[in-house]
């Protein structure tokens, strides 16, 4: 990056501080940094542009602060804000070629497995589908063919699985395989995979980056400025995948009391889905933080201060009772998303549709920040009220 913004340190961050350390960047010395509305930049006189910005398609100053911070949160060589989640996780993709292997989760966000079957196989992408949570089963497949490109995604969506980044690392490093993993739900707190190994990490910023479910943004951070990365600098200037500044804005707002909410929600996520397991209504309750979850312990090694605000549970009584419980919740609120203040519960087969791995009898909860026995006893009301 051209310009860089100071921030606190990111120990500093999680251990709660304000971002008050923001360096004001224009010579109103405010606080917060200004948004830059403008298309476009002036020229000198002498036909350069010393500034370094042309237009804003390619990159905004207003974007400087949170990409910034998102640099030193994942400890990364550079980050770049995209328009969704699915404009940066495709964009690596993009910056693919025809013909290139890939392998991708079983268990993912199902839009990105979705266009991976549809546009990614049509523009030429080869691309398995492997259990990525189970050990030893990417460097079989690595064995089987090479890839260029390995995508996880820890916790997966909606079962919680955890794959070992580490151990993933070490195979795709002896393969000659590049490593991208979809940190959503981790978030920069629990999880950083690049000072894991991996070479991209990528994150829907609707979700806990921004947090109050008021902006679509994504974000892309690499462990090495090469080669590969300026080809995907490159795909955003000129396919124009980027937010509005007043979203980017927004997002560094929201970005300001990220350590706050995921400690609130790790915390109530933690607390439910032990109490959860003890409801008779409730047949499991997959969550990472359960010592008797299948990924325990690599999420244990891989993941600090939590397992993540998200859990799934499958109820007694099948799809119909999983949907009626979802319609008799009162603080928990229908709807589809994740990582935002209020709590959100969903019906996740109904979304997903044909030919989705996820048991019809499932439920997906995003905790928020709601006090915890208002949730456990709201849902508790929901599932026995039949
Ligand atoms: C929401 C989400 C995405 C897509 O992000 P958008 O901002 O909705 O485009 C990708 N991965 C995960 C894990 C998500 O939860």
């Amino acid at each position: 990056m051209t310009e860089k913004t100071q921030f606190t340190s990111q120990s500093a961050l999680a251990q709660g501080a304000p971002l008050s350390h923001v360096h004001p960047d224009n010579e109103k010395e405010s606080l917060i940094p200004p948004v830059y509305n403008s298309t476009t930049y002036l020229r000198d006189e002498d036909n350069q542009y010393r500034s370094g910005r042309v237009y804003s398609r390619a990159d905004n100053p207003t974007y400087r602060a949170p990409e910034s911070l998102l640099m030193e949160l994942e400890q990364a060589a550079d980050a770049r804000l995209f328009s969704s989640g699915m404009a940066a996780a495709t964009a690596v993709f993009l910056a693919l070629k025809p013909g290139d292997e890939v392998i991708a989760p079983t268990i993912m966000y199902w839009a990105l497995r979705n266009w991976l079957h549809t546009f990614g196989q049509d523009m030429g992408l080869k691309v398995r589908f492997v259990d990525t949570h189970k050990p030893g089963h990417v460097e079989q497949a690595l064995n089987d063919r090479p890839a260029r490109l390995v995508w996880l995604e820890t916790p997966g969506n909606p079962l919680w699985t955890v794959s070992d980044i580490a151990a993933i690392t070490e195979a795709c490093q002896q393969h000659g395989a590049m490593l991208a993993v979809d940190s959503t739900v981790a978030t920069p707190l629990l999880t950083n995979p690049l000072t894991l190994g991996a070479d991209i990490v990528m994150h829907s910023a609707t979700k806990y980056l921004n947090g109050h479910s008021d902006v679509i943004s994504g974000a892309l951070a690499c462990r090495e400025d090469n080669a590969f990365w300026q080809r995907i600098v490159k795909l955003r200037a000129q396919n124009g995948c980027v937010p509005g500044p007043n979203d980017a804005a927004q997002l560094l707002r929201g970005m300001r009391t990220l350590f706050l909410r995921v400690r609130e929600s790790c915390q109530s996520a933690q607390w439910l889905a032990e109490q959860l397991q003890h409801n008779k209504h409730i047949k499991q309750v997959l969550y990472p933080g359960l010592p008797d979850f299948d990924g325990h312990q690599v999420a244990v090694k891989q993941m600090q201060n939590g397992f993540g605000g998200m859990l799934s549970i499958r109820v007694n009584g099948g799809p119909e009772h999983a949907i009626r419980t979802a319609a008799k919740t009162h603080l928990w609120k229908r709807a589809t998303s994740l990582g935002g203040v209020e709590s959100l519960i969903e019906h996740r087969a109904s979304i997903e549709g044909e030919g989705t791995p996820v048991p019809d009898d499932l439920l997906r909860l995003s905790v928020g920040i709601e006090n915890a026995a208002d949730l456990l006893h709201d849902l508790e009301q929901a599932l026995a009220n039949d």
